[in-house]
């Protein structure tokens, strides 16, 4: 019997099971583009190692040949103001800085230690902060400990953007005004349209932009500096953020902007100042990945391959499917329901993972299909047959 202590728990955790909402770990194993989970191998489509780099053996013997024992630093051991700026920091940032087109690079543990620290050291009360419906939550939470007013808008509505920028730019509570989006939006896979926004962004003065590249870096551009790349606007978003958690097969954040914004974070940004740095050796390796990823263009042309592929076929099938990137999602509506259909694809040999509320709004729980560059376009014309 449990104490009274845990009985409330204990309850929430049962109404989370019978709205099909109950969250928990399972272990699994890897090997190329297959996970195995309970001795069932499948084809993995929800993973998030868009280019495949995570499971590339030979990658990875290279990087510790090329690495000596008296590099690999398995950790800091303190904070970058503290002992902790290795050379391997410095390394790292000069080369994103040089991709992206010599603007300042400013390193970070995590995606979500970046979003929760950026916002609440750069917005104070005189900043007002204008966020998309759909941003991530780590986004929502660096909102929220910030002492920023703010205000989402429509979910990639320029339109009701423009009109809120109308509405609050001449108000005089405000010195500042940070309009926070994505450029490839995590559940959705739509993407926001970076030069209309860059455009709108030059009609208002106390604008500056912040946009999060988690899922764009790696797939998109050129060379995979992500939309901002492709859409030609690196020197215009104030603020251009990602990871190195997906497609860089690695570890982090980092922050593209001015020289200024980033000595003004070394000195703010608490996730920063009070936790450990990456290990040394995570820096060195998410250097490495980087330098590849500069030249794989024929990876991510495979990918868009697929994705427009998928894309066109579930929408032929008569899905609601709202992407135009690698990340399809297939809305399904209620959560039994899509749990029980991607229960049916994961008997079939398709690892697809079902995405339900709070991740998503109520009502709109869905398959999720995460494609890499490792995935055949046979496959997939296999899988769309069972949707
Ligand atoms: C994954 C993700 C993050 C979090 O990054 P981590 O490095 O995993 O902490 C932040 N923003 C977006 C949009 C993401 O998809």
């Amino acid at each position: 019997m449990v104490s009274h202590l845990l009985e409330h728990f204990s309850a929430q955790l049962d109404q989370l099971k019978q709205q099909g909402n109950f969250r928990q770990f399972t272990t699994n194993i890897q090997q190329d583009r297959y996970i195995q989970i309970n001795d069932r191998r499948m084809l993995n489509l929800a993973s998030n190692d868009y280019l495949g780099l995570n499971s590339d053996l030979q990658l990875r013997e290279q990087f510790f040949d090329e690495t000596s024992n008296e590099q690999r630093w398995m950790s800091s051991t303190s904070s970058r103001l503290l002992t902790g700026n290795f050379p391997e920091y410095e390394q790292l940032e000069a080369s994103l800085s040089l991709a992206f087109h010599g603007r300042s690079t400013l390193l970070f543990n995590s995606g979500y230690h970046m979003n929760i620290g950026i916002l609440p050291a750069l917005a104070d009360s005189k900043t007002l902060i204008l966020a998309d419906k759909l941003i991530h939550a780590s986004m929502i939470d660096g909102i929220r400990l910030s002492t920023a007013k703010y205000v989402r808008y429509r979910h990639n509505d320029l339109v009701h953007l423009t009109q809120l920028l109308q509405k609050y730019h001449d108000d005089e509570a405000y010195d500042r005004i940070i309009v926070v989006t994505e450029s490839i939006f995590s559940m959705d896979g739509d993407e926001t349209d970076l030069a209309e926004l860059v455009r709108i962004k030059k009609q208002f003065s106390k604008v500056m932009l912040y946009v999060d590249e988690a899922h764009a870096i790696g797939v998109r551009g050129e060379q995979g500096l992500g939309c901002a790349e492709q859409y030609g606007v690196i020197e215009d978003i104030d603020l251009l953020v990602g990871t190195f958690g997906k497609a860089i097969a690695s570890v982090g954040g980092y922050l593209i902007c001015h020289a200024i914004i980033r000595d003004y974070l070394v000195n703010a940004m608490r996730p920063l100042i009070f936790s450990t740095a990456q290990p040394p050796i995570c820096m060195a390796w998410t250097n490495f990945i980087f330098q590849k990823v500069l030249n794989l263009n024929s990876q991510r042309q495979h990918l868009q391959q697929l994705s427009t592929y998928l894309q066109q076929t579930v929408i032929n099938q008569g899905f609601d499917c709202p992407s135009s990137s690698h990340i399809v999602p297939v809305i399904i509506g209620e959560s039994t329901k899509t749990v029980a259909k991607a229960k049916a694809l994961q008997d079939a040999g398709f690892y697809i993972m079902p995405v339900r509320p709070p991740t998503v709004p109520q009502n709109s729980s869905r398959l999720r299909i995460s494609l890499t560059a490792q995935i055949k376009q046979s496959e997939l014309e296999q899988l769309v047959t069972l949707l």
